[in-house]
Formats: structure tokens, sequence, C-alpha cells
């Protein structure tokens, strides 16, 4: 740790820090109250918060931040696009003249984790006769896709999914028991749990398999557990356990420190099999396969603004023009209520930030990932990605990228106080937006009960689900039988939200 800072040091970043103050600030303060103090009032939570901000500015940041330089002014380049896009403004850049065609096998609207994967899986399985088109209203990667940290999930952990779909199966299945909803939230988080599973080692394959250059290292996540959540750690790896999905375990604060670098008192999470990339060479080198393929065109920089369903055909409206479609793939997560109002408050975006630090605290391993209730690191050589907030916005903020700079201080601060001090130079930061459902769990498959699909809905974790998800569509797309279902529709259909009554839900099983 820094020596303590000046009277004047610590005003001057007092004053700083309330100057920079903007309405998202306010909306993630009250997200962390609701995290960190949900169980009082709101009067005592107001106050609990309030000397939480105070000792924040007065104390915490100044007291951490001191050797840390902030590049004037940070860009807002994510740092995976800072060294520009392979595939920017294609395909105009290199053929301005070039026409979207007029028709289309599917079209899918999105070229980011999901729809980049949609690329590929079509490259890999269609005919040559069936092309897709894919469109994007930015880059390729320019939404969260290119955002991110850059840590490859292994999706959640059993106790996690199975704790959040629980009261959502209770209010959507009043008719069931006590005990009948508790096997079917054991079932979502089976089938969640070993589709994720599998996707974490389709991923590692494709990337070995193919030979695709993004980075990619596998150290696993160490996820931080303070004193008051050591039994809830407990319970979760003890359910782990129980039903055999054991890529979520316990280490000791000595594995901690040999695995991370870091110092802890308790002992916490690990993920295993959980690894660190670089997410838009990911998404670049599966859309280069798809577009290679030539079963696939790739079109930048191009809105679609309204599908529109015309019995045995959709049109899809686009600020060009309009392709007729017999398949339409919505890969648009956070923007999907944008466009399909029915998914409002099913889709909700939420905004998430990260930061860009060159230089990285000594003892910090490289491409592990790590993170606490409060903030997430991940070195990458003498690199550092940390972030923080998971604060909901209003649908039409979908998308934007205006990070707070309290929050990214709040996070140089966590990452100081986890791995102490080092020459640290904030070069960038950005913020995206990911989403959530009412219970967590992804919403993969058609939902029109014809031919549109969505692929979304994955928890702020999408490189756990949209490799083998984008898998799924295409193979129903195709009407491929002959590899398992990762996605089944009685658990991801969105008519699980949409129409719960006449959803056709899982049996119970045993
Ligand atoms: C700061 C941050 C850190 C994160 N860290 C991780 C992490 O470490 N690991 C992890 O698994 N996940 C992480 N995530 C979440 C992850 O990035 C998302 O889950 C994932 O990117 C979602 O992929 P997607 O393809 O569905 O959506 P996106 O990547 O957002 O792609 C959607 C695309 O749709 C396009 N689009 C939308 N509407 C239209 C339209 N009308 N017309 C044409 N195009 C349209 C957008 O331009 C965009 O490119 C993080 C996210 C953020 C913001």
């Amino acid at each position: 740790m820094d020596s303590p800072p000046s009277f004047w040091f610590r005003l001057k970043v007092l004053l700083g820090l309330l100057c920079g103050l903007r309405q998202h600030d306010f909306r993630a303060a009250r997200t962390y109250a609701n995290m960190h103090f949900q169980e009082h009032s709101s009067p005592v939570k107001f106050a609990k918060l309030l000397a939480w901000a105070l000792r924040q500015m007065w104390c915490e940041i100044p007291e951490t931040i001191q050797s840390s330089r902030f590049e004037k002014p940070i860009s807002r380049v994510p740092i995976w696009l800072a060294e520009g896009n392979p595939l920017a403004n294609h395909p105009w850049h290199d053929n301005p003249r070039t026409q979207l065609p007029e028709t289309a096998h599917t079209v899918v609207i999105g070229a980011g984790l999901a729809g980049s994967a949609l690329a590929y899986h079509w490259g890999k399985k269609a005919n040559k006769d069936q092309t897709m088109v894919l469109l994007d209203m930015g880059d390729a990667a320019s939404g969260s896709g290119g955002r991110n940290e850059g840590l490859i999930v292994v999706g959640r952990y059993y106790h996690m999914v199975y704790t959040l779909v629980l009261p959502q199966l209770r209010s959507a299945r009043p008719e069931l028991s006590d005990s009948d909803v508790d096997k079917l939230a054991h079932q979502f988080a089976s089938i969640y749990c070993k589709s994720c599973y599998r996707n974490a080692k389709m991923v590692h394959d494709t990337i070995i398999q193919e030979g695709f250059e993004c980075d990619y290292v596998r150290e696993g996540w160490v996820q931080v557990h303070d004193e008051d959540e050591q039994t809830k750690l407990d319970d979760s790896v003890r359910m782990a356990i129980d039903t055999g999905f054991t890529d979520w375990c316990k280490i000791t604060p000595d594995e901690v420190e040999r695995i991370s670098g870091m110092k802890v008192r308790h002992n916490a999470g690990f993920s295993l099999a959980a690894a660190s990339f670089h997410p838009a060479k990911w998404c670049w080198s599966l859309l280069k396969y798809g577009i290679n393929s030539g079963k696939m065109l790739f079109y930048s920089r191009t809105k679609v603004t309204r599908v529109e369903d015309v019995g045995d055909a959709y049109l899809v409206h686009t600020a060009r023009n309009t392709i007729r479609a017999k398949h339409v793939v919505n890969a648009t997560e956070s923007y999907t209520p944008l466009l399909h109002k029915q998914f409002h408050n099913i889709i909700q975006p939420t905004q998430t930030q990260a930061a860009h630090s060159k230089g990285a605290p000594a003892p910090m391993k490289s491409s592990v990932g790590i993170s606490n209730s409060r903030a997430f690191f991940t070195r990458h050589d003498d690199h550092v990605i940390f972030g923080t907030d998971a604060t909901r916005v209003p649908e039409r903020q979908a998308g934007r990228n205006q990070p707070s700079r309290f929050l990214t201080k709040f996070a140089v601060s966590e990452m100081v106080r986890s791995m102490g001090t080092g020459d640290y130079r904030i070069t960038n930061e950005w913020s995206g937006t990911v989403t959530y459902t009412p219970d967590q769990y992804p919403i993969i498959g058609t939902f029109d009960g014809k031919r549109q699909y969505i692929l979304g809905g994955m928890a702020g974790s999408g490189t756990a689900v949209s490799f083998n998800g984008a898998r799924c569509v295409v193979n129903r797309i195709l009407d491929i039988t002959s590899e398992e279902d990762d996605y089944p529709e009685p658990y991801f259909s969105a008519m699980r939200f949409l129409d719960p009554s006449n959803h056709t839900w899982p049996e119970i099983e045993g």
C-alpha cells in the first residue's frame, strides 16, 4: 500500500470524484446498496451507502491510487479493439458499391460472440446453396463481444443456477408442489451446467483444431469469498460434488496465492476450466471461417430496423434495403427489446464496465481470472483488465459506452487492496451492456413458434453459452439431428416467459 496521502491529496481526489458524478453513478450506487446492504430498511440502507461512499472518496480511493496514473485523455476504445478491427466496415471498405442481397436462407442479426459463432457453424454445416446473411449495425465485435474481460467461463455453478431459477419456477408453475418445483429447479441447473461444460470443451477443442490465434490460455478463475460468504461457498461446493458438476471447487488461501498471486484470509471458489482469451480475435476468427466457407455473407454497419413476418418468410428491413429470408436469428443480446417489444423486461440490459492498465501488480499471475463480489481483474502479460458494476439501464441505452470514472477508481482501489500497489497506467476505460433474464437463465430457440430464433439472455457470461448455443440453433435450422440438443426447448425456450401457461415444461423426473 502507498504511504498515507496528504489532506490536500485526499481533498483533490474527493472533489474530482464529486465533480465527475453522473446519473449512472447514482444508479450504480443503488445496485451496490441492494447487493451489500439488502437486509436493511431503506433509510438504513441509504445511511450505510452514504457512509460507504464517503469512506471510498476520503480513505479507500485516495489511499490506493497514488501510484496510478490516468492517461489524459483516457481512451473509450475497448482495449481489444485498440489496434484496429480487421473486419471494419466489411465489405464496404474493399467494395464500396456492394449491394445487400434481396433474399437469404437465413438472416442473423448481430455479429458479437453469438453471431460470429453462428457464422462458424453455418460455414461448417450448411450446403453451398444455403446462404446465411449476417448483419451488424456496427462492426464485428463492437458490442459486448469486444468489450469484455476476456474470460471464457464454464457457466455459473450449479448452486447459483438452482437458487436463481427456483423462485421463478415457483411463480410460473403455481400448480406444482414444493417438492416438484424443487426437482424442476434441479433439472434446470443440471441441464444448464451440462450445456456449459460442453460449450467450454467445444471452445477449447475448436481453438486448437482450427488453429485460431486468440491468445487462449486456460488457468482457471479464482472467486474470492469474504468471511461472511464462506457458508454459501461451502454449500455451493457441496452441491457441486453431490451433482457431479465439479468444475466449481474450493481452494485454500495458500492455493489462492499459488494460483493467482493474491493473498487472502479465507477459502475461495475456483472454476478449474475457465480460460482467458482475446474475445474480439475469437469473433473475427469465427467470422472469417464463415466468410471463407462461401456459405455466408457479412455486412457491417447495416442496422436492422424491423423484422416483418409475412407468413412463409420474414422481411428483414434494414437502413440499406430489405432482405427476404426463411429464418431469422436474433443474436442482438441487450439490444433485443429495441427490435422485439415482447422482450421488454425479459431481456434486461445491464451495464458493466472495464478498464485497461499498462503495468500489472508484481505478484498477479497472468491469465487467471480473479474476482470478488465487487470487482474483477485479469492480467494479460504486463497488462491488466479490470472492472466492476452490474446496473440495469433503460432499454434505449443498450450498448452505451459511458463508463463511470468513480467506478474505474473504485476498481483500481479494489485491485490494489487485493494485489498491492504497482506502476499502473490506466489507458482505456469503457462500458457495455450485458443481459439478464428474470431468472438469469438463457433463452435459446424460436419465439414465434415458427422460424424466428433468439440466442441470448446469457447473464453476463456469453462465453459460456454462445458457442454451442449457436451450434444448436444452426442444427435446428438445417434440421440436423445427429448431434445432441444442448439447449432443449422445454428448458430454454423464451415461451417460459412469454407464455408460461402454454409453454411445454419439462417432465418432472424421479
Ligand atoms: C465489461 C464487460 C465484461 C465482461 N466480461 C465477460 C467475461 O469475462 N466473460 C464472459 O463470458 N462474458 C463477459 N461479458 C459479457 C459478454 O461480453 C456478453 O455476454 C457477450 O458479449 C454477449 O454476446 P452477444 O453476441 O450475444 O452480444 P453482443 O456481443 O453485444 O453482440 C450483439 C451485436 O448485435 C448488434 N446489433 C444489435 N441490434 C442490432 C440491429 N438492430 N441491427 C444490426 N445489428 C444489431 C450489435 O451491434 C452487436 O454487435 C462482459 C461484458 C462486459 C460489458
